[in-house]
C-alpha cells in the first residue's frame, strides 16, 4: 500500500514535469469550425489530453468562416477547417483552400466514398422523409420521387431550396437521374408545397406532427434530438410521425456529411493532420454518434445511442461525396428555375 502511494506520488511528479516541458514549447492548432454542437467541446479536450496540442478554436457560421478564410488568404492562421454539408466542403475545395493530405490512417479508416484528395467526412447523416401517420398511406411514399406525386398536392413542407442540405440532395438526384428528370422532380415538389419554404428541419418535422402538412424532409440527427428531448411535447410530436428511408430498392437513402480538411496555408500542418487522424479514431467517432446523433464515418465503430439505434439499419447511397460537389451549382439553378426558394 505504502509503496504504491510513494510510486503514485513519484509518477505524479514525473507527469507534472512532462506537462511543464510541453507548456514551454506549447504546440497549438488553429481550428476554424462551423460545427456548433456543444458536445464537441469534450472532443477537443481529449485531443489536447492525448497529444499536448492546444486547440484554438474560432467558431462561426459556415458561410462566414469560408468568407473569412478567403479574405485572410495566405495570412490565415487557420490549420483545419471543419464544417457540415458536402456542398460547403466542396466550395472550400473549389476555392483551393485545402491542401492535399496523404495519410495511411485516414485512408484506412475513412471509406473511399466518404473522402476526397483533400477533405474527409467524419460523420454521416441521412436525409429522410417524415410523414403524418394519419394523413398518408405507407405505400404512398417510398422514394424521393414520390414527393413529387400529384397525390401529395398541398401536403408538403420544406425548408429553403437554397439550403445546402436540399442542394446536396438535389445534386445526388441529378447525379443519379440526370438534369431533366431532376428538374421535373423539383417542379412536382414545388407544386406540392403546403406553404412557402421556411424554417429549419425541426420546424418541418413539427409542422408534420401538428398537421400543418403531411410530409417533409429532415436530417436524421434532428429526429434523434427530438426523440431524446426532455420536453414531453417533442416526444409526443415524434409519436405522430413515421420515418421513411427513401429509395431502399434503388440507390439508397441520400446521406450528407460533416467533415474537414487541412488548409493549404496551415502554419501547423503536422498537428493538423494529427487532428484529422484523431477525428477518425474510435473514441472521436463514438463521440459524433453519441453526442450529436450522427453515424460514424468509420465502419464498425460501436455506438451507444438508443435514439439512433431505434431508427434502425438502412441502405445508404454510396455516391462519392466529392461528386455531390459537381452538381451543386446545377442544383441551385434548377431550384431557381422552378421557384424552390
Ligand atoms: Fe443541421
Amino acid at each position: 500500500m505504502k509503496t504504491n502511494a510513494i510510486f503514485a506520488t513519484a509518477l505524479l511528479g514525473f507527469s507534472t514535469l512532462i506537462g511543464s516541458a510541453v507548456r514551454a514549447e506549447e504546440q497549438v492548432l488553429n481550428l476554424y469550425s462551423a460545427r456548433h454542437y456543444q458536445t464537441d467541446e469534450a472532443l477537443y479536450k481529449e485531443f489536447t489530453h492525448r497529444t499536448g496540442i492546444v486547440i484554438k478554436r474560432i467558431e462561426g457560421k459556415e458561410d462566414e468562416l469560408l468568407e473569412r478564410l478567403r479574405n485572410e488568404g495566405g495570412n490565415s492562421p487557420a490549420d483545419v477547417f471543419l464544417t457540415v454539408d458536402a456542398a460547403r466542403l466542396a466550395a472550400a475545395h473549389e476555392l483551393a483552400l485545402f491542401a492535399p493530405v496523404r495519410s495511411p490512417i485516414l485512408e484506412a479508416r475513412i471509406p473511399a466514398h466518404l473522402r476526397t484528395s483533400d477533405w474527409f467526412a467524419f460523420s454521416t447523416r441521412a436525409r429522410v422523409i417524415v410523414y403524418a401517420k394519419d394523413a398518408v398511406r405507407p405505400d404512398e411514399i417510398r422514394t424521393y420521387n414520390d414527393l413529387a406525386k400529384p397525390s401529395l398536392r398541398g401536403k408538403m413542407c420544406s425548408r429553403s431550396g437554397s439550403h445546402p442540405y436540399n442542394l446536396s440532395l438535389m445534386a445526388a438526384i441529378i447525379a443519379h437521374h440526370g438534369e431533366a428528370a431532376a428538374e421535373n422532380w423539383a417542379k412536382g415538389v414545388v407544386a406540392n408545397f403546403a406553404r412557402p419554404p421556411k424554417g429549419g428541419d425541426t420546424d418541418q418535422i413539427l409542422a408534420v406532427a401538428s398537421g400543418e402538412c403531411a410530409v417533409a424532409l429532415a436530417n436524421t440527427y434532428y429526429l434523434a434530438r427530438l426523440m431524446r428531448s426532455n420536453k414531453p411535447e417533442d416526444r409526443k410530436a415524434m409519436e405522430k410521425i413515421t420515418v421513411v428511408w427513401p429509395d431502399q430498392a434503388g440507390y439508397g437513402t441520400h446521406i450528407n456529411v460533416s467533415g474537414g480538411g487541412v488548409l493549404k496555408t496551415a502554419p501547423h500542418k503536422e498537428a493538423a493532420i494529427k487532428f484529422l487522424e484523431y477525428l477518425a479514431s474510435d473514441q472521436a467517432q463514438r463521440h459524433f454518434a453519441d453526442g450529436n446523433n450522427e453515424w460514424p464515418a468509420v465502419v464498425g465503430v460501436k455506438i451507444d445511442n438508443p435514439a439512433l439505434s431505434s431508427l434502425g439499419k438502412f441502405k445508404a447511397d454510396k455516391l462519392p461525396v466529392g461528386s455531390l460537389a459537381m452538381y451543386r451549382t446545377k442544383a441551385q439553378m434548377i431550384f431557381d428555375r422552378v421557384g424552390y426558394r
